[in-house]
């Protein structure tokens, strides 16, 4: 056995490191803002249908189009969109790197306003693309004057949006998506991870996409959808958006089984979703309990949480942790982040950290 350090390593990948949420297996699990509401079970057995029915066909290469799928997000996501808007991969994180493959790269650049989504920088590094941290406003809020001056200054190859923003929950306005779209020379990439927790009425930056044609809307089933160890995300944008990722993807990178359980999926959105208005009322309970115990709970559009004025937070992760409960800390001195779970997994955590907030 070597070590990494003996390795012909790319240069650009030394002293890095890789993405690494803790993955414990405790009771109470808060930390990767997954729905963690299970599937319902008759829903489960038609996906199981559906996969079986395709593990008959394993002999033959999948539909490399995903034609099927594609049209089936499309039909979920409305906005007037058909099957050619919509490209899809192994979880939003690859069609994320397919766009910088395609995009960004070597002598490019690809900007972000931090604190945001960790994802981002390492897909730079890995793509050899130049990362740009840009800054936000006072309480991780991003206007369209900020943005789109930082976009005017470094005229980025790529921007990636994150909206609402992870891991602060920040909601990001219309205003400024549009503000960054006119200041920039190249792609423009809205994260929309979480829409489907954000408010009721909250538009969505699908409602910009005609006549914006570099304009790219991500999504994914793996956190409101409750699929996220299916690996499925996908995006919408102008048909030759696709047409520039067909170019950088492994053929065939969407396997059957993952067509087949996501088509299932798919069929019982309503289903699936279901549990979400309970999710934003534990999210809710957070907010209010969190500033109750004297802590800064962040405006939030999405699942989670983040908060301020934690003294010493690798202790209250540690803490947490031997009660069976994890949280995130994301390296913001002071600050932790906690998805909402159910009722039961929400009060565990909110019971644990008044019992351990009371003692300091
Ligand atoms: C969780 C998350 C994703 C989803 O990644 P998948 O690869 O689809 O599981 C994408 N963007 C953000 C900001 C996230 O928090």
């Amino acid at each position: 056995m070597t070590s990494l350090d003996d390795l012909p390593l790319r240069d650009d990948l030394r002293g890095k490191s890789p993405y690494g949420a803790p993955q414990a297996p405790v009771p109470v699990a808060l930390n990767v803002n997954e729905n963690t509401h299970g599937i319902p079970e008759d829903v489960a057995h038609d996906i199981v249908a559906s996969v079986a029915t395709a593990i008959l066909s394993l002999n033959r290469y999948p539909d490399r189009e995903f034609t099927q799928l594609r049209t089936a997000l499309a039909d979920y996501l409305g906005h007037g969109l058909s099957a050619e808007n919509i490209w899809a991969a192994n979880g939003s994180n690859e069609v994320l790197q397919q766009i910088l493959q395609a995009f960004a790269g070597s002598g490019r650049s690809l900007m972000g306003f931090v604190p945001t989504y960790s994802m981002y920088s390492l897909l730079a590094m890995g793509t050899g693309t130049r990362w740009i941290a840009a800054e936000r406003d006072e309480d991780f809020e991003l206007s369209p004057e900020t943005a789109a001056a930082a976009v005017s200054r470094e005229q980025p190859d790529v921007v990636f949006l994150c909206s609402p923003n992870n891991p602060t929950g920040t909601p990001l306005s219309l205003e400024t998506i549009t503000a960054v779209y006119d200041a920039a020379p190249g792609i423009v990439v809205v994260d929309e991870a979480y829409a489907e927790f954000a408010p009721v009425g909250t538009p969505s930056a699908l409602t910009l996409l005609p006549g914006r044609e570099r304009l790219i809307v991500s999504r994914t089933m793996s956190k409101a959808f409750a699929f996220a160890g299916a690996r499925v995300g996908y995006l919408a944008a102008d048909p030759a958006i696709a047409d520039a990722l067909r170019l950088v993807r492994l053929p065939y990178h969407l396997s059957a089984l993952t067509q087949a359980a996501a088509l299932g999926a798919l069929r019982h959105s309503h289903e699936m979703l279901a549990v979400v208005g309970e999710i934003r009322v534990q999210k809710d309970r957070i907010v209010a309990h969190l500033s109750e115990l004297g802590y800064k709970p962040y405006r939030s559009g999405s699942n989670f949480v983040l908060f301020g004025g934690v003294a010493d937070t690798r202790a209250l992760f540690q803490s947490l942790f031997e009660r069976g409960i994890l949280i995130r800390d994301i390296g913001i001195p002071g600050h932790m982040r906690v998805s909402a779970g159910t009722e039961a997994e929400t009060s565990a955590f909110l019971d644990a950290l008044a019992a351990l907030t009371s003692k300091v």
